[in-house]
């Protein structure tokens, strides 16, 4: 494979933590539970809040619930047994007294807190049986020069982790400090491109968020807002980006077919149409097949809301490679979806006397070994599958065209691991990515930086908005009979059950016992039921059934969230909808309204909701367009939940927040630009600083 040219050697501060002082191997496994194995992730692993250790409180001001420092003198120091052991200490500083409990303790810390000892503690005051106390106190002879230190500046307070005190881990982090204060850690970022955003350099921002002094805004380094965070979270938003842009560039120096043939076969798929494209499909085709023209691969997204025909656009780009005698491979991330694609791309091409195969995980057997055999061969032009595409020993001939629906469970890794599939002779394959999932434009540009963005904003004519109603789930009577008459009219519904915890175990039984229940209430009607535990074959055979029209409610759990196009249904209801989040909500709304009857959406909800869910439900009822909605989504949660949170890098970044950190976007972008031209050498390292160079280039089987 072609490897861009980056020194494999560490830059300075990305050592070992064991080469601190005092870190051997058992705290660094401890470390590595926190994602800390470096110097430099321990001055990237940021505080979570920060405790005023600078200012001593009387005694006699301590208030129940207060966290707080105090200083006192140790009057009695006693072992006690109140239905377990301890060891009661009291402590006076004049203006009132103080009782430090403790239930683990040993001789030597009985020792240490002899009568007339002056101590200095931290911790939260209680009311106990005797007047306010602290219960295992961290506490230190006040004396002691640690003492003094530590009372400068605020003392930062890290996320736990098992087996790693908070001491522990300042003292390391303070290590990895007072290095990179010492030249340590290079600042990557030129000053010149820092003062344009008005940024501290990094050994300042690092000091700032590990140490603040006594009078920091508290608030705005807990809430991530102050310059200092600020710092570190544009140069990681700028590493992600220059990544991906790295990424880009890489493949795009490498060699495809040119596809620009007469577009014969498109001509007879479009003419072989009941209907004629609209005018954002038309202009999206012209956008791919321009790209496709080009010798090097395309990277592009197309985003388009739920229902604009993104499955076509698809088909129809697929027509420009199997003309020429190439392949094409369409991957979705689910069997349904798969088997529904391949149903459609059957319906569209075998008419033509093009070939499409289907290659899902379940296929076994002779089917699955003809099946692969027809790819290796080029036999089949079109080939539909799920993730199975990605398996090492599924060959194609001549694979010049990767499709990609519903990126956000795709990952980039798997499109990396894809593209390699077809290089043969050198030649790797085109990239084509549909996204329901419209994103905000800064978003987009960050989150996709390796990709060109095209955008369908229009649906096909004749469609009726959907009507959304939010309903309280004590009112499930009137849902029922809502969707008895809609069935018997002609039409279908669906009913997405419940997420009961974040159990995976659990929805299939809710799903299960509420098409028993619905069944017994709507005996007139066909009820059907799939959910992802059930075998595939059976979950098949009721979409199949849905589809035609054999069952009229089809009760599921957010399985049906993706693609599934049943332009019959028309009813939607969503139990428990106050749960899940926005995207989620538009993408099973999007299974109605795909036809010419009105439909109608039903989001119940169980009381009491909190704001948040109110708001959410409140935007599902009151806009039907999938950008707003992922505006308010951005807005509301954040961008974890509008880009799928695991999958995407930069839904893991260890300071920057996508939504809180949105208005550095436009800025980071202009400064990735700026350093790949001005500045390429900070490029590699700064990339390995943040994004590491295994994680984004290292090739997933
Ligand atoms: P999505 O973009 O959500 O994947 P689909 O590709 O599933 O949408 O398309 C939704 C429905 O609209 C399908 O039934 C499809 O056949 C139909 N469709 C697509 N393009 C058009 C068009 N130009 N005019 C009318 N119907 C269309
Ligand atoms: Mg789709």
């Amino acid at each position: 494979m072609h490897r861009r040219a980056v020194s494999p050697a560490a830059p300075a501060a990305a050592r070992p933590v064991t080469s601190l002082r005092g870190v051997g191997a058992a705290l660094a496994e401890r470390l590595r539970a926190l994602g800390v194995e470096t110097t430099q992730d321990l001055l990237f692993l940021l505080p979570q809040r920060y405790e005023d250790r600078t200012r001593v409180v009387p005694l006699g001001e301590l208030m129940p619930g207060q966290r707080a420092s105090v200083e006192g003198e140790v009057l009695l120091t006693e072992v006690v047994f109140r239905g377990r052991r301890q060891m009661l200490c009291r402590i006076g500083d004049g203006s009132g007294f103080l009782t430090l409990r403790f239930f683990y303790f040993n001789a030597q810390q009985q020792q240490g807190l002899a009568r007339g000892t002056r101590i200095r503690c931290f911790g939260e005051a209680r009311r106990g049986p005797t007047g306010l106390e602290i219960v295992h106190p961290e506490y230190r002879r006040a004396d002691s020069r640690a003492a003094e230190v530590a009372a400068e500046h605020l003392t930062p307070i890290y996320p736990a982790t098992e087996g790693v005190t908070q001491g522990r881990l300042r003292q390391l982090v303070g290590l990895a400090l007072d290095a990179a204060a010492n030249g340590d850690l290079p600042d990557l970022l030129p000053p010149a491109l820092l003062d344009d955003a008005r940024l501290p350099s990094l050994v300042e921002a690092l000091l700032t968020v590990h140490r603040p002094p006594a009078d920091a805004p508290v608030a705005a380094l807990v809430e991530g807002r102050h310059p200092a965070q600020r710092r570190l979270a544009f140069e990681e938003l700028l590493a992600h980006q220059l990544s991906l842009k790295l990424l880009r560039q890489d493949i795009q120096r490498e060699p495809s077919w040119p596809l620009a043939g007469g577009g014969a076969l498109r001509q007879r798929l479009l003419a072989s149409l009941p209907f004629s494209l609209t005018g954002a499909q038309r202009r999206v085709l012209e956008e791919i097949r321009r790209d496709l023209a080009q010798p090097h691969p395309m990277l592009r997204l197309v985003q388009g809301d739920v229902g604009c025909g993104k499955t076509l656009v698809a088909a129809l780009a697929a027509t420009h490679a199997v003309e020429q005698g190439l392949q094409v491979a369409l991957m979705a991330p689910t069997e349904l979806l798969a088997d529904q694609h391949a149903q459609n791309f059957k319906r569209w091409f075998e008419p033509l006397g093009v070939v499409v195969a289907s290659l899902t995980g379940r296929l076994t057997g002779k089917a699955r070994a003809a099946a692969l055999e027809g790819v290796a061969q080029g036999h089949a032009s079109v080939v539909v599958g799920t993730h199975a595409l990605f398996q090492e020993h599924v060959r194609f001939a001549s694979l010049a065209l990767v499709i990609v629906d519903e990126q956000h469970r795709f990952g980039v890794h798997q499109r990396l691991s894809l593209r390699e599939k077809g290089a043969r002779d050198g030649q790797v394959p085109h990239q084509l990515i549909m996204t329901a999932t419209p994103i905000p434009r800064t978003l987009a540009m960050t989150a996709y930086a390796d990709l060109d963005v095209s955008v369908i904003d229009e649906l096909p004519p004749g469609r009726t908005p959907v009507k959304t109603v939010v309903i309280a789930e004590n009112r499930r009577d009137e849902v029922v009979q809502r969707i008895r008459s809609a069935c018997l009219a002609g039409r279908q519904a669906y009913w997405v059950c419940p997420l009961i915890d974040e159990n995976e175990e659990m929805p299939y039984q809710a799903a299960e016992e509420t098409a028993a229940t619905l069944a017994e209430a709507l005996r007139e009607l066909k009820v059907g039921l799939v959910h992802g535990r059930m075998p595939p074959a059976a979950k098949e055979d009721t979409m199949r059934r849905f589809k035609e029209g054999q069952i009229d409610l089809l009760v599921a759990t957010t399985v049906i969230e993706v693609g599934v196009d049943v332009p019959n249904a028309t009813l939607m209801v969503i139990e428990n909808a106050e749960r899940m989040g926005l995207a989620q909500l538009h993408q099973l709304r999007g299974r109605v309204g795909r036809g010419e009857h009105a439909s109608s959406c039903l989001l119940l909800y169980r009381a009491p909701l909190s704001m948040l869910a109110r708001e959410r439900l409140a935007v599902m009822r009151d806009t039907n367009d999938g950008f707003a909605v992922a505006r308010r989504d951005l807005e509301l949660r954040g961008p974890g939940e509008l880009l799928g949170t695991r999958q995407t890098g930069l839904a893991q970044m260890r300071v920057a927040d996508l939504s809180r950190d949105a208005d550095l976007l436009p800025k980071v972008q202009v400064a990735a630009e700026r350093l790949l031209a001005e500045w390429p050498a900070s490029v590699a390292p700064l990339v390995r600083r943040w994004v590491g160079a295994a994680e984004r280039y290292g090739r997933v089987g």
